[in-house]
């Protein structure tokens, strides 16, 4: 088994990847590890491929797999976490942003301290403030609803147990939260270092404006998920129970005042006169398709529940 697996998403990065491979290369070999480089091309329309082939026939340790078209970030490192064969992965971008320095210190908190995961932590950020200013919002945000103590969740720089990532699936944007997902997963050791950051030497960066409209709605879905995955009549059929009571209890009381009135010989609204009743009306029937959605959902998670959804962390006397 190898020490180490490198894997970097690569999309359009063809400057940096000569450089960024040598400087690997050389800190790899001042700390003697044994090593793996797995670039994941993820649909480049430039000439990253041809590049990354050159660098692979000069070293068989560096190793390719190449998208058919732009996937995403998440999609790349999703392939190549299913490619890894290191005791220890590390993720880092590309665009020679992180150092490969940190490796060595990450490997050592993973192997030394016994973390399944830690994250890399830009704490001096060289990236323009109309980046900086929504990430430091969306941290605070993502810090509260995860409970997990990370200042910088979407930093590229990480470092992982290998079991961590072969059980953790990301797809979408969903990159920005594998903290969250390896907890909810049971990888609840999760640690932080602060790393150097350097500004974007060659190439654009990838991610515009739509980054954060995007990342806010996966965190919505990558909570709600998680929770609900399981058991989602929890939510609806919980939903769908109060909105139909409301709306029977309504209708109930306006029952009754009719009833009462009509035996007294006083004088009512008609019972469609009263905005009440439509109130009633539609929390009824919103009730009741919640209970529906609910009932789907339900069916489709007892046709899905697969046995990979579960972490086994060890075995006895069935393994051989
Ligand atoms: N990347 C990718 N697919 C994409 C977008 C980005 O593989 O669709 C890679 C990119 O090549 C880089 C890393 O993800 O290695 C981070 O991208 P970028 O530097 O543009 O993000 P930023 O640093 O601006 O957050
Ligand atoms: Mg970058």
């Amino acid at each position: 088994m190898l020490q180490l697996s490198i894997v970097i998403p690569v999309f359009n990065e063809e400057e940096s990847l000569p450089e960024l491979t040598a400087w690997i290369q050389k800190e790899m070999a001042i700390h003697q590890y044994t090593y793996e480089i797995i670039f994941v091309n993820d649909g480049s329309t430039d000439s990253s491929w041809s590049v990354i082939t050159d660098l692979a026939e000069q070293d068989q340790r560096i190793k390719g797999i190449e998208f058919i078209r732009n996937y995403g970030k998440s999609a790349a490192l999703d392939v190549g976490f299913s490619k890894a064969q290191g005791d220890v992965v590390v993720t880092m971008d590309a665009d020679l942003q992180d150092s490969p320095e940190e490796i060595h210190p990450l490997y050592q908190m993973i192997t030394l301290e016994g973390f399944h995961l830690v994250s890399g932590w830009k704490k001096k950020r060289h990236d323009p403030i109309t980046k900086t200013i929504p990430s430091r919002f969306f941290n605070a945000v993502t810090r509260l609803l995860s409970g997990i103590k990370l200042h910088d969740f979407n930093c590229g720089l990480k470092a992982y147990q290998n079991k961590v990532v072969k059980n953790i699936h990301i797809y979408g944007e969903m990159h920005r939260y594998i903290p969250l997902i390896a907890k909810w997963q049971g990888f609840a050791k999760i640690g932080e270092r602060e790393v150097v950051h350097r500004a974007r030497k060659y190439g654009v960066t990838k991610f515009g404006i739509e980054r954060f409209v995007n990342g806010f709605l996966d965190l919505i879905s990558v909570s709600f998920v998680n929770r609900y995955k399981k058991k989602p009549m929890h939510f609806f059929g919980a939903l769908g129970t109060i909105s139909f009571l409301s709306g029977f209890i309504i209708t109930v009381k306006l029952t009754i005042e009719k009833l009462n009135a009509l035996n007294k010989g006083t004088s009512v609204r008609e019972i469609t006169d009263q905005p009440l009743f439509f109130l009633a009306l539609v929390a009824l029937i919103v009730g009741v398709q919640l209970f529906l959605t609910g009932f789907l959902a339900e069916m489709m998670t007892s046709n899905n529940s697969r046995q990979s959804d579960y972490t086994i962390s060890n075995e006895i006397n069935l393994l051989g």
